[in-house]
């Protein structure tokens, strides 16, 4: 087995979203990505620059981020063959590493668009470590700049960020000081692909929380009367548990609920209603152990809900 660690650089179209190729929102233009061994030794690098050819300008956003030359790109070689390179330079076991969780659902999208053969399983296991770091060093919930992270591992920082390949190095050297034993369990699930069946539904047990993420539904409304989607069975012993506080909503996206299990206690689910890149809607919840403290927090969350919409109602 092998991490890659990748990270692309896109653009966008130059003339704003109404005149975008609905099918290539994002257009990669550089790939850069670094291997490492088990030991999270560096073994090997890829990086490459690839010639666009949907959007001939860069975005001005594109421009003031990348720093990168329209001009130099003239000479590069197009998606489809870098890719293909890219793929058996990897390797067949490589684990894949990305700071945040868009850079695997971009490079599926563009292979998409230039209708490549998908050699990536599904469902597509990664480590986000943008989300690693929140993990070990803050709340688990806040999502930090690549150039923070460095500058608070200390790392020296003398390359320039926004290129593909010093960002792979920079991610692999946060990689390097982690306490990987601690996070190892942690991937996450590329959300690309989703399943279509409930048969291909994931389920994923961490030491600490359960996550399920649902087939996609055509909208919110179909996915939120879905019976897998709102089960509380309890993640650890699968018994039915006890609704102490029901499903109740937090904005349009956010669910909450809190359940007792005989054995386990008191258990939180909580749903997020996500769109897939085809616009269809689907589903990721978790359910996680609590205390009787955050308990009293979501039944106080609760009846505010309740209020409110009892107000509006009227
Ligand atoms: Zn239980």
């Amino acid at each position: 087995m092998a991490y890659v660690v990748v990270d692309l650089e896109w653009n966008q179209c130059p003339y704003g979203k109404a005149k975008e190729n609905p099918d290539l929102p994002f257009e990669i233009v550089e790939i850069g990505a670094i291997k490492l061994n088990e030991e999270r030794e560096i073994t090997g690098h890829f990086s490459e620059a690839i010639r666009p050819q949907v959007y001939r300008r860069f975005h001005h956003r594109t421009q003031e981020i990348l720093h990168m030359d329209m001009e130099a790109l003239r000479d590069a070689r197009t998606f489809p063959q870098v890719i293909e390179d890219f793929f058996s330079w990897c390797g067949e076991d490589a684990q894949f590493c990305t700071w945040g969780p868009l850079d695997l659902v971009e490079l599926q999208r563009n292979m998409r668009f230039y209708q490549m053969n998908n050699p990536l399983p599904h469902p597509l296991f990664y480590y986000d470590i943008q989300k690693l770091f929140s993990l070990l060093y803050e709340d688990g919930k806040s999502r930090r700049s690549l150039k923070d992270a460095v500058d608070f591992l200390g790392i020296s920082s003398e390359a320039p960020f926004h290129r593909a390949f010093e960002d792979t190095y920079y991610t692999a050297e946060i990689m390097k000081q982690m306490d990987w034993d601690r996070v190892r369990e942690y991937r996450s699930v590329d959300y690309f692909w989703l399943p279509e069946t409930k048969k291909e539904e994931i389920h994923i047990l961490f030491q600490t929380y359960a996550k399920f993420v649902s087939r996609t539904f055509p909208n919110r409304e179909a996915a939120l009367r879905d019976k897998e989607v709102l089960s509380t069975c309890c993640y650890i012993c699968g018994a039915r548990m006890k609704r102490l506080v029901p499903w109740f909503g937090v904005g349009s996206k956010h669910y909450y609920s809190v359940s007792r299990c005989p054995e386990h206690g008191l258990i939180k689910g909580k749903i997020r209603v996500k769109k897939s890149v085809d616009d269809r809607t689907f589903i990721v919840k978790t359910l996680k152990k609590i205390d009787e403290e955050d308990m009293k927090q979501i039944r106080a969350k609760y009846e505010a809900a309740r209020k409110k919409k009892k107000y509006e109602s009227h």
